[in-house]
């Protein structure tokens, strides 16, 4: 086989609004947060591909908790990428902010961040330009939405920012594989932090028309997030304006203030 053929990545819906994305060359797959692996199982038999890894993003059951069937079905020894922290059934590998992975089939080189917020272990997978991916992509879980973030379950607002600060730093075609299929509700929440954002109005009806279809509407891009997304926005004027005026303060000095506002304003919308 070419080593360079082209990866592919394909979205495995879960649940209700799950992506398991799987990673590919035809012949050999990584899989990433396999909540559930009865529908893995099912794509990977019919698409004839071997599992050869997986790479989990934080410990949350809907993203790991089909990691002990899959092992089971397919070999006890297929490396599973996770952070760090015993509550990953499964793991082998601790994955750390810097750490480069190098996964020969299919071939991809990853570089990991550690993205606290939504959980405190929580880490996202870049792969930048290389020989079989012709734009960057990252998988980060449940930190980055389109047009939302996740839910600070355990870090603090300081720390989603400082995570998506270093998404935000990724090239602007980078792709963004996210973990759940948010985009809609998002977008309503979007709009009333912006609803003069005229990107975020074209965005809203190019959702709606893709979700009509039951497209996903993923993955999405870096550079699309930072004109659309209100959490990749803290530091832009029209959301500052509208946390203040949600939160009635008069002082938000830094974009982590303004991020507490508006993710305290979206956990109530
Ligand atoms: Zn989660
Ligand atoms: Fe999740």
């Amino acid at each position: 086989m070419d080593k360079n053929t082209l990866l592919q990545v394909w979205p495995i819906p879960a649940f209700d609004d799950n992506y398991i994305w799987c990673i590919h060359d035809g012949h050999s797959a990584l899989v990433v947060d396999p909540g559930d692996a009865s529908p893995v199982i099912e794509y990977l038999l019919q698409n004839q591909l071997t599992l050869t890894g997986l790479l989990i993003t934080h410990h949350h059951a809907d993203h790991t908790g089909g990691i002990l069937n899959l092992l089971d079905r397919f070999g006890a020894s297929i490396p599973v990428y996770g952070p760090a922290g015993n509550d990953i059934p499964g793991r082998t590998e601790v994955a750390m902010e810097g750490d480069k992975i190098e996964i020969a089939v299919p071939r991809i080189s990853l570089k990991v961040f550690e993205v606290p917020g939504h959980t405190l272990s929580h880490i996202a997978y870049f792969a930048n330009i290389q020989a079989n991916v012709l734009e960057p992509m990252l998988f980060c879980g449940d930190t980055l939405f389109a047009s939302g973030c996740g839910r600070l379950f355990e870090g603090t607002p300081t720390q989603m920012s400082q995570s998506l600060a270093k998404f935000a730093a990724l090239p602007k075609n980078t792709l963004v594989f996210c973990t759940h299929e948010y985009t809609l509700s998002n977008i309503r929440f979007a709009l009333a932090v912006e609803p003069n954002n005229l990107n975020l109005l074209s965005w809203a009806d190019e959702a709606k028309a893709l979700r009509a279809q039951h497209l996903p509407t993923l993955p999405t891009t870096i550079g699309q997030e930072l004109q659309v997304n209100p959490f990749m926005r803290c530091d832009q004027a029209d959301v500052i304006a509208k946390a203040k005026e949600v939160s009635g303060e008069n002082d938000l000095p830094t974009p982590a203030h303004v991020l507490a506002v508006i993710r305290a304003w979206k956990d109530r919308f």
